[in-house]
């Protein structure tokens, strides 16, 4: 398989943008506003606009962009980290190998059910599944098993996980074959950095050093009918123009190999974490500003595809860029495997990094309905079979908002019922009864109302 990125070409489209002319950037604002998508040398031109104007108009088409594909909704998950030992050695991760005041940890099946009946009663519905890479303890057999417990645990109220997104090392088409049956959602993975000489500085040892094959894991992904894949680049470790590039390159790939893009994009930035240098001191920082920048030219670049913000992010910065392109939030998360139930105040020690966003599930819903965003718990569009090429088919003529719309209400309004405390049920029926009020379509409205009412009479799992 061959290696489709190129850094001298990243670098040169780079350089060719330098010191845009203003008509110009306009125009690729403009064209972007039409959700066309950019180029990779259009988009370089955006990442190598500084003048703060042209910066907040790029923001603003962002914003328009969110609330034209996406309307106002935001999806949740929360990760689940089942184990931490890896033989990586990833000098920005706490899990890496040489680690060695780590707390080890790989969670039996009993935990693993413990963990997921925490967030079931939190109201959560779908799971990002994560561990280190190591051959005995984090093996595939073991995650196998790991989701098919999730899946099967239930509780009150209709809890249950309806999706269960895998973040794992990649894998063989075969074992991507075995992951694909055990009925996941999408395969995300991390490409850490798109530039060879610091993917090497940063992986030295272990599995993971192998750029290409983590670069081509998508691929294999894909032959082993995994069509929901989501990419995404650790910012921090090398230049952010540059990784926002490799982004683009790579979606382009698979749009090319596969005839559609990754489902999400993932825009994880450096955070501090135990006994990893290049976390406690990353070697290209991205400020504030640069990072609200990325999100927006992202949305411009490739408005149809999801953009996922984790808890990395502190609540402010949060605030801030979910406005500009974010369609997937995390929430009350833990990175530490058996964190949910653990309450000695030990967590950190079996942590991978630190959050920025130490909420709980209910503070974040709270405070995003308060702010008109629709919290949304949605899994139709996997179980309708509406994934990969489908979706995009679905999302690309406007779709998304009429069927997203409905069930993000729905799915909300479930939340509201079964978990919310008394001051977000309120906040959340009053925004409820705002939506429905602004529901143009007679049938959809109507639609909307008998689902509603029927979660009041204690019905779930509803969605169209
Ligand atoms: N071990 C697998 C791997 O490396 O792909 C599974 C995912 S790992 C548990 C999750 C992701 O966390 C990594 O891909 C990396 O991008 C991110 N990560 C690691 N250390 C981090 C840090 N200090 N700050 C922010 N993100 C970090
Ligand atoms: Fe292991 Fe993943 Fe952490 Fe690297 S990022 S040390 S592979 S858990």
């Amino acid at each position: 398989m061959n290696d489709f990125i190129d850094d001298a070409k990243i670098e040169r489209i780079l350089e060719n943008a330098k010191n845009p002319d203003r008509l110009h950037v306009e125009e690729i604002i403009d064209k972007a506003g039409e959700l066309k998508g950019l180029s990779p040398e259009e988009t370089a031109v955006l990442l190598q606009t500084e003048d703060r104007d042209l910066v907040e108009k790029i923001w603003a088409t962002a914003k328009e962009i969110k609330e034209a594909i996406y309307g106002n909704r935001l999806v949740l998950f929360a990760p689940l980290y089942v184990a931490n030992h890896c033989s990586n050695n990833c000098l920005y991760c706490g899990f890496r190998k040489d680690n060695k005041e780590l707390k080890r940890v790989a969670l039996n099946m009993e935990q693993i059910a413990n963990e997921v009946r925490i967030l079931e009663q939190e109201g959560h519905k779908r799971l990002l599944m994560l561990c280190g890479e190591h051959p005995s303890r984090s093996s595939l057999d073991y995650f196998i098993e790991a989701i098919e417990t999730a899946y099967a645990i239930k509780t009150d109220n209709g809890g249950e996980i309806r999706r269960i997104n895998v973040e794992i090392a990649p894998l063989s088409v075969d074992d991507f074959k075995r992951l694909k049956a055990t009925n996941i959602g999408t395969y995300v993975l991390f490409q850490e950095t798109y530039h060879h000489d610091t993917y090497k500085t940063m992986h030295p040892s272990g599995p993971k050093s192998d750029y290409l094959w983590r670069l081509t894991a998508m691929d294999r992904a894909q032959q082993a009918g995994i069509n929901d894949v989501g990419i995404g680049a650790l910012f921090g470790l090398y230049d952010y123009k540059f990784e926002v590039l490799g982004l683009l390159f790579h979606a382009l790939h698979l749009d090319s190999a596969f005839g559609v893009g990754p489902h999400t994009i993932s825009i994880p930035r450096l955070e501090p974490a135990m006994n990893a240098p290049a976390a406690i001191k990353p070697p290209k920082p991205v400020l504030d500003d640069e990072f609200k920048k990325l999100v927006a030219i992202i949305r411009l670049a490739v408005p149809y595809t999801g953009m996922i913000l984790s808890t990395r992010e502190t609540t402010e910065m949060r605030r801030e860029v979910f406005e500009l392109g974010i369609s997937q939030i995390s929430a009350g998360s833990r990175t530490n495997p058996g964190g949910y139930q653990d309450d000695s105040g030990e967590g950190f020690r079996a942590a991978q990094f630190n959050l920025g966003d130490t909420r709980t599930l209910d503070e974040v819903i709270h405070d995003i309905t308060l702010k008109g965003h629709i919290p949304s718990f949605c899994t139709a569009c996997y179980r309708l079979g509406r994934t990969g090429g489908d979706f995009m088919e679905l999302a690309k003529p406007g779709l998304i908002q009429k069927f997203c719309r409905t069930n993000a209400i729905i799915t909300f309004k479930e939340y509201l019922e079964g978990y919310a405390s008394p001051s977000t049920r309120e906040a959340g029926n009053l925004l409820v009864d705002r939506l429905v009020a602004e529901t143009e379509k007679a049938g959809t409205k109507r639609t909307l109302k008998n689902r509603l009412k029927r979660i009041e009479n204690g019905e779930r799992d509803l969605y169209i």
